[in-house]
C-alpha cells in the first residue's frame, strides 16, 4: 500500500482551509460533509475528529495529524508588558490542588478566617480573591474552587496568576487534579510553589511526594531543580510564614510591575446579581488606578462605577494593580473572564459594549461543528435521545462549570441539550421555556421564588435545586441513563441432548434426553439446534424426572421436557436444546 501523506491541521479548521490543505475543491468537501449529515458552508469550522472522519471517507491517500499542542496553544490572556514608568505590584497567587488536600484550610490559615465550615458539600464554590499582608508587603490570593467540575474556572484562575501554589497532601501524594493544576500552571507560564500540606499526619511522606514531583518533571530545589517546596500544616498553622516568604522570594525574581499612568484595566473574576444592588462584579485590576465614578466596559456590559470596594466589602477611593475589587453599577452582568477597561465617558462605554454584543452575535452565527455534533446529526435518525435542561446558577463562573460538566456527560446515544441558561433565580420565563420544551430546570445555588412555585406546580415542571455541583450532575446522569435503551441480558442455564421424541404437534413437543451441561429449569427459553444450524427458539414449559414433575434437572441426569413452539418442528435424536433466560436491564451511564 502506498504511504499516506500526513497533513497537519489545528483542532478547529474552516471548511475552506481544510479543502485548501487537501488540494480539493471546496464543493467536493462540502458534498462529502453533506453525505455525512453535516450542512457546513465554506466559513464554518469543523473539529479535528470530524475532519478525520470526512478525510477518511474521501480516500485521498491522506492522513490528518493534529498540530502539536504547544504550537497551536495560545496563552488566552497574555499579560501585557509593562512600560518604562511601571511600578512594582503585589504578586497574584492561586492555590490549586486535588480536592481535600487542604486548599481551603491553607487559605484559611493564611487569612486566619474560618470559611471551610460554611461551604456547601465542603467544596469552595466560587472564585474570589483577597489580599493579605506579610512582612509589610501585600500578596493577592485567588481562591480557586477545588472540585473537578470547576476545571473551567480553574483554568481561568491559572491565567490570572503570577504564582500557583500547588497544595499536595503529604499523606496522599500526587493525584489527577494535582497534575491538572501543574499542567495549567505550565501552560500559563507561571511559577509554581509546592505546599506539602498535612505534614503533621502520621502517614505523611515528604520524600515520596518529592519523588513523584520529579517523576512529573518538577525537580525540587534541594535536588538541584528550581521547584520550591515548603512543608506546611494548615491544621497546626506551621510553615505558613515560610510559605509566604517563599512566595515573596519567587515574586521578587519575577520583578512584577504594572503601569500606573494608563487608563485602568483588568479582568472580571466573578459576577452575580445582588438583592438591592443589581449586578455586582469582582475584578482584578491589572494596570492603572480604578476609581468610583469611572466608566468601564467589560465585554458586552458597561458601568459607571457606583461602589468600589474590596472583596470583603470595605469602600475604596482607588484600586491599584493586583487588587481584587467588587464593582457595582453594571447595566447587565459581565461575564467571568471578560477584560474590563476604563473609557472616557458613558457614550463611549455604551458604544463599545454594543459593538461587543454585535460581535458576539456574528461569532455565534459562525457555527462550530464538533464531532459530537456530527455524531448527533448522523444519529438523529437512529434515535439519539436528548435530555432537555434549563440551567440557572448564582454566578457566571458556576454556570459555565455546570454547563461544561453536563456537556461532558454526552455519549453517542444520549446527550444533554441546554435549551436555556442564565444567572439568577428560576423565573417565569424559565418555566415557560421548560413547559414548551419539556425541559427539567436545574438551579445551582439559586432558589425558586414562591411566586413561581405555583406556576411550576400547575404546569408540572420539574425544578430541581442543588447546592452541591456533583449532586446536580449525578441527578442529570440518572435522567440520561433512563433514556438509554435497555440492555438485553441472556443467561445460559443448561443443555439437553435429545434421546427420544414422544409427541409432536404444531404447538407442542414432548421429548426426553440427558442433561450434558449446566442445570435446566422451567419455565425458561430454549434454542433448538442440529449440528451448526439453529432450528428454532422455543419455550421450555415443563420438566419431568421419571413420572414426577421437576423444577430443576442437573448435569448427568435424564429427564423429559415439554416445549411450546410456534410452528411444527420435527425433532431428531441428537438435537441439542440449550435453555436460557432473557432479561432486560436498565443501563447506567
Ligand atoms: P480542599 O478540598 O483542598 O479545600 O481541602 P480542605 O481544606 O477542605 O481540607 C480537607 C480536609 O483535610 C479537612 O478535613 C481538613 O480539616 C483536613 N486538613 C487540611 N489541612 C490539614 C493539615 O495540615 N493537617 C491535617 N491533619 N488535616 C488537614
Amino acid at each position: 500500500m502506498a504511504e499516506k501523506t500526513v497533513i497537519e491541521i489545528e483542532d478547529m479548521v474552516t471548511v475552506g482551509t481544510l479543502a485548501e490543505r487537501l488540494s480539493i475543491p471546496v464543493s467536493r468537501l462540502i458534498a462529502e460533509l453533506m453525505k455525512n449529515g453535516v450542512m457546513a458552508t465554506v466559513n464554518e469550522r469543523i473539529d479535528f475528529d470530524t475532519a478525520e472522519i470526512i478525510v477518511d471517507e474521501l480516500d485521498l491517500g491522506v492522513t490528518l495529524a493534529k498540530r502539536a499542542e504547544e504550537e497551536a496553544a495560545e496563552i488566552v490572556h497574555a499579560k501585557p508588558a509593562a512600560g518604562d514608568n511601571a511600578e512594582p505590584r503585589p504578586p497574584v497567587v492561586a492555590v490549586m490542588g486535588h480536592v481535600d488536600h487542604g486548599k481551603t484550610s491553607l487559605l484559611d490559615a493564611i487569612r486566619n478566617v474560618n470559611v471551610a465550615g460554611g461551604e456547601a458539600g465542603g467544596i469552595t464554590q466560587h472564585i474570589s480573591a483577597y489580599q493579605v499582608e506579610h512582612e509589610g508587603r501585600v500578596i493577592t490570593f485567588l481562591d480557586t474552587p477545588g472540585h473537578e467540575a470547576f476545571a473551567a474556572i480553574r483554568e481561568h484562575g491559572a491565567l490570572l496568576t503570577d504564582i500557583v501554589v500547588i497544595v499536595i497532601a503529604a499523606d496522599d501524594g500526587i493525584k489527577p487534579q494535582t497534575l491538572e493544576a501543574i499542567r495549567f500552571a505550565r501552560k500559563a507560564g507561571v511559577k509554581i510553589v509546592v505546599a506539602l500540606n498535612k505534614i503533621d499526619k502520621p502517614g505523611a511522606d515528604a520524600n515520596r511526594v518529592k519523588q513523584q514531583l520529579s517523576d512529573n518533571g518538577l525537580l525540587i530545589e534541594e535536588w538541584g531543580g528550581d521547584t520550591v517546596v515548603q512543608e506546611v500544616s494548615a491544621k497546626n498553622k506551621t510553615g505558613i510564614n515560610e510559605l509566604l516568604n517563599m512566595i515573596l522570594l519567587v515574586a521578587d525574581v519575577e520583578e512584577l510591575k504594572a503601569d500606573m499612568d494608563v487608563p485602568a484595566r483588568g479582568l472580571i473574576i466573578e459576577a452575580h446579581v445582588e438583592q438591592g444592588r443589581g449586578p455586582v462584579a469582582q475584578a482584578l485590576v491589572e494596570a492603572g488606578r480604578l476609581r468610583p465614578g469611572d466608566y468601564i466596559v467589560a465585554g458586552a456590559s458597561y458601568a459607571k462605577i457606583r461602589n468600589l470596594e474590596t472583596t470583603e466589602g470595605k469602600p475604596l477611593k482607588e484600586a491599584t494593580p493586583s487588587m481584587p475589587v467588587a464593582i457595582s453599577g453594571f447595566k447587565t452582568l459581565p461575564e467571568f473572564g471578560d477584560e474590563f477597561k476604563v473609557v472616557d465617558n458613558e457614550k463611549s462605554a455604551r458604544n463599545q459594549a454594543a459593538a461587543a454584543i454585535a460581535q458576539k452575535r456574528t461569532s455565534t452565527g459562525q457555527l462550530d461543528i464538533g464531532s459530537s455534533e456530527l455524531i448527533r446529526r448522523i444519529n438523529r435518525d437512529r434515535q439519539l435521545s436528548e435530555l432537555n435542561v434549563i440551567i440557572k446558577a448564582d454566578v457566571q463562573g458556576s454556570l459555565t462549570s455546570v454547563i461544561d460538566s453536563l456537556k461532558a456527560l454526552d455519549t453517542d446515544e444520549v446527550s444533554v441539550r441546554i435549551v436555556g441558561s442564565g444567572v439568577g433565580p428560576v423565573n417565569e420565563n424559565d418555566l415557560h421555556l421548560a413547559h414548551s420544551s419539556g425541559a427539567i430546570v436545574y438551579g445551582f445555588n439559586v432558589n425558586l421564588p414562591s411566586s413561581s412555585k405555583q406556576q411550576a406546580a400547575r404546569d408540572k415542571i420539574q425544578v430541581r435545586l442543588y447546592q452541591v455541583i456533583y449532586e446536580l450532575i449525578d441527578d442529570a446522569k440518572t435522567e440520561l441513563s433512563s433514556l438509554l435503551s435497555p440492555e438485553i441480558v441472556e443467561t445460559d442455564l443448561g443443555r439437553l441432548v435429545v434421546k427420544g421424541i414422544f409427541k409432536t404437534t404444531k404447538t407442542e413437543i414432548i421429548c426426553g434426553g440427558e442433561v450434558t451441561k449446566g442445570k435446566l429449569k422451567a419455565p425458561a427459553l430454549a434454542r433448538v439446534s442440529r449440528g451448526d444450524e439453529q432450528l428454532a427458539e422455543v419455550q421450555l414449559t415443563g420438566l419431568r424426572r421419571g413420572p414426577a414433575e421437576a423444577r430443576e434437572v442437573v448435569e448427568g441426569e435424564m429427564c423429559g421436557m415439554s416445549l411450546a413452539t410456534t410452528k411444527r418442528l420435527e425433532l431428531q435424536e441428537g438435537d441439542r436444546i440449550d435453555s436460557f433466560t432473557r432479561e432486560t436491564k436498565q443501563r447506567q451511564l
